[in-house]
């Protein structure tokens, strides 16, 4: 019988009993066996992180030379990477992904924080040396204390390993609370981070609903800043409760990416592309490509080969290696995926294939077909509305004009692809999408040197990169006087002593 995990929160480098006692039970969401019991915290829980991560930040974690912290992310990285397998495991069967893409997804947090690790040694300010004879200007970084981080379901490795190493170079303490859906790997790192070196109290997770223990870490005065990924609507409430204590947000939110091929792209490659942009993670992605944007001289001949590979995608278990796609992460989901197929159908669009739900051998699970919507204008809601399922609409475009249009005419601007042999073509278009990444004839390559993020309704502030480093960090200025000082009202300490009454 494979093993049920019954967690406790991670709090002070040890498992913390939750003050409530009760529990958040995940089953697969693929074969519905029970995989997980979580402690279902509350702000007292939260509490006792916040008031840990604050001892351990005024112990002197946010003063430790960056080449120590760096060794600490380091021997991390190596942990993370020992642990492919078992870490590879839990995360599949709670998200429901094949399991091959979610070893490569910790492959990916071993390399972030590795990047994480080299920024620790580096972080600098500036100095000002142009201020005149008898000053001079110091700008420093220091780091900006206790961090909350919220992080989702889809990926639960990922989106916390563009925040937390980041967090730990630049010398903050952090209270994580990753999905009530997915908390297994949150709480494995927690420990291999504490048996890597990382002292108690520097890293602490609180798991529990966003209700509760979210908003408790968003709404407490001592926590300095809030990093936060997931869904457009959750990440407004975030910001306007974080306003009641003038807390720092950065926020990472939603998508709604196109994939613009021209007639002139390399044929291939972009089938190739535009169908893993949309089946990646069961199409439960915030850069999913989930809008096809054709021009219409290509479209019939794309079409067709699209609709041949997707039906030849392999849909399995979570642990099975060979499989493409695997479940959806809950039926409320499932069933919000199909109604958006359906209503795309009934405001005219055609499904070229897939549509239902699977039955059969997945019956247990939430899984669909992978789908194909065509004659998709830019007045339906599937057009506009995040999807987050493996659909793909299509549009078919004209003109370079059109295409950039119809791109940018959506509320969110987190990613865009182009794909096109004409490099001045790609460059151009590039310039005029409103969106913080854009591939040119690849789709969700990345690396952690590229600051990630988005322009209007997908988010504010950036991940990775150097700029990722920065985002948990406060500025400061130092003047200092060199020399005496020549006092501003007339009088210097001498004449003061001349008056008499006066000191
Ligand atoms: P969600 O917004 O429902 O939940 C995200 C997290 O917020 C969870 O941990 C949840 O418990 C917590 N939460 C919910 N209500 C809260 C509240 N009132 N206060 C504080 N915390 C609260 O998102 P989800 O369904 O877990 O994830 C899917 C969404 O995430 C999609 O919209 C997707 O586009 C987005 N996403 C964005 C990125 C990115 O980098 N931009 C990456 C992955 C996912």
């Amino acid at each position: 019988m494979p093993e049920v995990r019954r967690n406790d929160h991670f709090i002070n480098g040890r498992a913390w009993k939750c003050a409530s006692g009760e529990r958040i039970s995940r089953h697969s969401p693929a074969h519905g066996r029970l995989l997980a019991e979580f402690a279902a915290g509350s702000s007292e829980d939260v509490d006792a992180a916040v008031q840990a991560a604050r001892a351990a930040y005024d112990a002197g974690w946010y003063a430790m030379p960056g080449e120590q912290r760096a060794k600490i992310l380091n021997a991390f990285a190596d942990l993370l990477d020992a642990n492919v397998d078992r870490l590879g495991a839990i995360e599949a069967e709670e998200v429901g992904k094949p399991v091959r893409f979610a070893r490569f997804e910790v492959g990916m947090s071993a390399q972030l924080t590795r990047y994480a690790a080299a920024l620790a040694w580096q972080l600098s300010g500036q100095s000002f040396n142009n201020l005149g004879e008898d000053k001079l200007g110091l700008v420093t970084r220091e780091p900006c204390g206790v961090v909350g981080l919220i992080t989702p379901w889809n990926f639960p490795l990922l989106t916390l390993f563009q925040k937390l190493p980041y967090a730990l170079a630049a010398g903050c303490t952090v209270v994580l609370k990753p999905s009530e859906l997915t908390s297994g790997t949150a709480l494995e790192v927690a420990l291999l981070a504490t048996q890597a070196g990382l002292p108690g109290g520097v890293f602490n997770v609180v798991t529990g609903t966003g209700e509760s223990v979210g908003s408790a870490i968003v709404s407490h005065p001592n926590v300095d800043m809030v990093s936060f990924t997931g869904s457009t609507r959750v990440g407004k409430a975030i910001a306007r409760e974080a306003a009641g204590t003038v807390k720092r947000v950065a926020l990472e939110l939603g998508g709604k990416a196109a994939n613009i091929v021209f007639a002139d792209a390399d044929f291939d490659a972009a089938i190739d592309g535009v169908l893993f942009g949309f089946m990646l993670n069961q199409g439960q992605e915030c850069v999913a490509g989930a809008r096809l944007l054709i021009e219409a001289s290509i479209a019939p001949r794309f079409m067709e080969e699209l609709k041949q590979r997707t039906e030849r995608l392999k849909i399995g278990l979570p642990l099975d290696e060979s499989a493409d796609m695997s479940s959806l992460i809950h039926e409320a989901h499932l069933n919000s995926v199909l109604g958006h197929v359906k209503s795309a159908q009934r405001e005219g669009a055609e499904v070229v294939t897939g549509g239902d739900r699977l039955g059969d051998q997945f019956a247990d699970g939430f899984f669909m077909s992978p789908t194909i919507v065509a004659g998709v204008s830019p007045d339906m809601r599937l057009f506009r509305e995040e999807v987050f399922g493996p659909v793909l609409s299509v549009t078919t475009f004209e003109s370079v004009e059109e295409a950039v249009t119809l791109a940018n005419d959506t509320d969110y601007g987190l990613a865009n692809g182009i794909w096109t042999r004409d490099v001045s073509k790609a460059l151009g278009v590039a310039r005029r999408l409103r969106s913080g990444t854009v591939f040119v004839n690849t789709y969700l390559e990345t690396a952690p040197q590229l600051p990630f993020g988005g322009y209007k309704q997908s988010g504010q502030g950036r991940e990775n990169g150097l700029e990722g480093l920065l985002e948990f960090t406060e500025i400061k200025s130092t003047i200092l006087k060199i020399g005496p000082r020549e006092a501003i009202l007339g009088h210097t300490a001498a004449d003061h002593q001349a008056v008499p009454g006066t000191v």
